[in-house]
């Protein structure tokens, strides 16, 4: 493509928008690195699924090699299926299909498509280098700072480096994200129990948000099914790579207010366990079920945050993608899908004006001006369900948990 080499691009944070953009520029043949805080690519379980919409797929696509898109898809859910929303007892009151078409909306395991967007970039990713600082100078005209001291010089830094960013602070000062007062306990347990699925035949194909009489209380679970066993696929895509996972699972979570979760248990697994048995006693036995076989170190506790719209970016030739620059609660299905899509589009920014001539300060400009919009458009949708699902807002509620399930037939036999 004619790019020179004195351009390079260091990114901090190895998650989803870190590697779709290592993945972009790679194949433009732009010399760029990623610096990751875990000290290794498996060390933490990470056990959800994440649904991939329209944007998510399309990022995916422009920035991996058509091979690793294939293995995406092959290893995903079937398409189709539907997002159930019922009162504790798991009476519908409404349902969403969604397409089933494989390209429109597809269900993937986070661990399995990060290892994907892993492939290729031997030698590119850092493992154990936590981000704290960018500076002015050196010879390429930045420098990436790490806790241990070290540091990288880059023509362009990017933070990806998620909702705790230690970037934000000082490349957009004004925006240190909002708390809100939700929070979410996360488990994963297998989909095979007792000889059988755990999930009954009605919800095969359903993700269920039930949603607790009590206002802020609400359990949410779907289960992810393997299209291809991702160990069979990545032997035959992607030999040498090594497939993290294949069996499949339920993935659940507990949503709850934060003031539920006392300082003590946040950091402490058994803990956690105790707090979700108890806390999802009054809803229906098959959620009870779930949290009793849930494999309990793959437990988390998620605070929900909503993101602050930048004002000004600080530090020229550098900018930020993903949670770290609009962190939004995990209602709708947005925050991974927003950050493919920052991903994708800063590298074909990045990639224009190295080919055109563009200064990189205006191809980032540009990319920031097109990202604030479609982001804050998303964390405000995210936001206002959360409130509209969980909040103390009397009528939605009332209609959700008392109107509409009794229209409707129960969905699954308690027995
Ligand atoms: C339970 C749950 C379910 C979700 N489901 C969906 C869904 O269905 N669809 C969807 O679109 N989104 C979903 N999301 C949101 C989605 O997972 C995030 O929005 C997405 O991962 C954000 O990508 P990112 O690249 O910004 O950050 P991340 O993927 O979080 O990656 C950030 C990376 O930076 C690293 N890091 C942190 N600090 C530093 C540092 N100082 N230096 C270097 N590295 C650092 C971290 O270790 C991490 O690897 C869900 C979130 C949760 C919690």
């Amino acid at each position: 493509m004619g790019i020179s080499t004195d351009f390079s691009v260091a990114i901090a944070g190895a998650g989803l928008s870190g590697l779709c953009l290592a993945q972009y520029l790679t194949r433009a043949g732009i010399d760029v690195h990623v610096y990751e805080r875990d000290p290794g690519p498996f060390v933490r379980r990470q056990g959800y699924r994440i649904i991939l919409d329209r944007y998510g797929l399309e990022a995916l696509q422009e920035s991996l090699p058509r091979p690793l898109y294939r293995l995406a898809l092959a290893t995903g859910d079937e398409p189709g299926g539907h997002l159930r929303f019922t009162d504790a007892r798991l009476r519908n009151a409404f349902t969403i299909n969604f397409k089933d078409e494989p390209h429109a909306t597809r269900q993937v395991d986070r661990l399995t498509l990060r290892t994907i967007l892993q492939s290729g970039l031997d030698g590119r990713i850092h493992y154990g280098k936590s981000a704290v600082a960018v500076d002015n100078g050196g010879p390429a005209g930045l420098r990436l700072r790490f806790s241990d001291g070290s540091a990288t010089a880059a023509s362009v830094v990017v933070g990806a480096d998620g909702v705790g960013s230690a970037l934000r602070a000082q490349l957009t000062p004004d925006a240190e994200p909002a708390n809100t007062p939700m929070a979410g306990v996360y488990g994963r347990s297998p989909l095979r129990y007792d000889g059988g699925s755990i999930i009954p035949d009605a919800l095969r194909t359903s993700g269920v948000l039930a949603i607790a009489d009590q206002p802020g209380r609400a359990f949410f679970f779907t289960s992810m099914r393997f299209g291809e066993d991702p160990r069979v696929a990545f032997a035959r895509v992607a030999p040498g790579s090594y497939a993290p996972t294949g069996d499949d699972y339920v993935m659940w979570g507990l949503l709850l207010q934060q003031n539920e979760v006392p300082m003590g248990v946040r950091g402490d697994v058994l803990a956690l366990r105790k707090l979700a048995v108890r806390m999802s006693a009054d809803f229906h036995p098959l959620i009870r079920r779930l949290v009793g076989t849930a494999e309990w170190d793959a437990t988390v506790l998620n605070l929900f945050t909503t993101g602050r719209r930048p004002t000004r970016w600080a530090v020229p030739r550098a900018t930020m993608m993903g949670d770290a620059v609009h962190a939004m609660p995990p209602f709708g299905a947005h925050g991974g899908n927003t950050a493919l899509r920052d991903a994708a589009l800063l590298g074909h920014r990045l990639v224009q004006a190295r080919t055109s001539g563009i200064p990189v300060e205006e191809a980032i400009a540009a990319y920031q001006e097109e990202m604030i919009p479609y982001a804050f458009r998303a964390v405000d949708t995210a936001a206002t369900l959360m409130r509209r699902l969980t909040g103390a807002a009397a009528a939605p509620h009332w209609v959700l948990t008392r109107v509409l399930p009794r229209l409707h037939r129960v969905t699954v036999p308690e027995a």
